[in-house]
């Protein structure tokens, strides 16, 4: 097959002139934070996902670095979390003093394994950080079944799961706590930026208090300008107006971003799994419904050992790539000195790190550049 060179980047922000409009209008006014851009960005987030109160922050981390606080985990408490994940989940743990205690995942979602999960749940755990890999959902209702019989808080770091629903239900809507991402290339983004939300108003209330110096009134609620009183010790976690303004307008761009992620990886997959090279993470049944943050391909037999030549021959090809994510989070340098690394102990997070490639779907490419994907990665096969 002979197809013209295409140059395919990994992600691309989609940014038109509602953006643009939306940033300048901002810009021409008095208020740059704090101010109304926020709510309405609250207000539409919270209607997308179909419940809950949303809080703007200033970024993914920011909002988990406030879920562990909220929930008050700390010295000699222990925090689940996931292997295979960003480190910003289990930064959240270490931050508060808490121990993070991995859990290995699953070869065919990329989620948390469920009987690891219950394996290593203790005395001492106080909460758990759920991530929906990718954007596929985790079956929330037998965590949650294991979580609420002991008390164990729940937090999901959808940063990938914006348009993923189990059973129906958004993500972040089963649990305590969502975290979510407007980083450039996740689905939607406000330059850097974050939500946080939670179905419980008064969680959401206190958040917002806590991620602005927890000072108990906003400008529009001083009488006397100036004056205000400090409930508690705070944070400046705040997302500003024109990162808000950016948001108001990317959310409707969702449901379209949606559909071209579908078609992208619908195509991809098929086109890949013709070539009989290595599996696809991806939901199992309809109850999983994919948000499609990349194709992850995990590479079988011989091709798993040359993964990294395939990349820089996809890269030759101008076929951008990435790893989600590049090691198992005990196995980074930080973690791994801190609490030990086992090599036998996450053997699929290890695998999915060192034999996966992170294909492209995102909203900036047709189903031609999926072809072309597949035309390379087979050229690469091949040579
Ligand atoms: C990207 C990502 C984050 C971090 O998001 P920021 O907004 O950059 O802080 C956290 N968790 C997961 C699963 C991510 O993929």
């Amino acid at each position: 097959m002979s197809m013209k060179e295409r140059e395919i980047p990994f992600g691309r922000p989609w940014i038109g002139e509602e953006e643009k409009r939306a940033v300048l209008e901002v810009l021409e006014g008095p208020i740059l934070t704090h101010g109304p851009k926020g709510h309405e960005f609250e207000k539409k987030f919270a209607e997308f996902i179909g419940g809950g109160t949303a809080v703007t922050t200033s970024s993914c981390m920011a909002s988990l670095h406030l879920a562990t606080m909220h929930f008050g985990f700390g010295p000699g408490d222990e925090v689940l979390v996931p292997a295979q994940t960003h480190v910003a989940t289990v930064h959240a743990v270490e931050l508060v003093g808490a121990k993070p205690v991995f859990v290995d995942c699953e070869l065919k979602t990329g989620n948390i394994d469920l009987f690891d999960f219950e394996k290593k749940i203790t005395a001492k755990t106080r909460g758990a950080i759920i991530v929906h890999f990718s954007g596929i959902p985790a079956r929330m209702d037998r965590i949650m079944e294991l979580a609420s019989a002991r008390g164990i808080k729940v937090i999901e770091d959808s940063a990938l799961a914006i348009g993923a629903r189990y059973k129906g239900i958004h993500t972040g809507l089963w649990g305590d706590a969502g975290c979510y991402s407007f980083y450039p290339v996740k689905h939607i983004t406000t330059t850097e930026g974050g939500m946080f939300v939670s179905k419980n108003a008064e969680t959401a209330k206190k958040v917002a208090h806590f991620r602005a110096f927890s000072v108990d009134r906003t400008h529009s609620e001083r009488t006397i300008p100036g004056f205000y009183n400090v409930t508690g010790v705070g944070l400046n976690y705040r997302m500003g107006e024109l990162q808000a303004a950016l948001g108001v307008a990317q959310i409707d761009r969702i449901p379209e971003i949606l559909r071209r992620r579908k078609s992208n990886f619908t195509r991809l997959k098929r086109g890949l799994l013709e070539l009989d090279c290595g599996t696809v993470l991806d939901s199992e049944g309809p109850e999983q419904e994919n948000s499609f943050y990349c194709l992850s391909l995990i590479m079988n037999g011989k091709w798993a050992a040359r993964r990294n030549d395939l990349i820089f021959k996809l890269k030759a090809q101008k076929v951008g790539t990435s790893i989600y994510y590049p090691q198992p989070v005990p196995r980074m340098e930080y973690y791994s000195q801190k609490y030990g690394y086992n090599e036998k102990h996450f053997p699929n997070a290890a695998r999915i790190s060192d034999e996966s490639i992170a294909l492209p779907v995102g909203p900036h490419l047709n189903s031609e550049d999926m072809d072309y994907i597949v035309s390379s990665l087979k050229r690469a096969l091949e040579g």
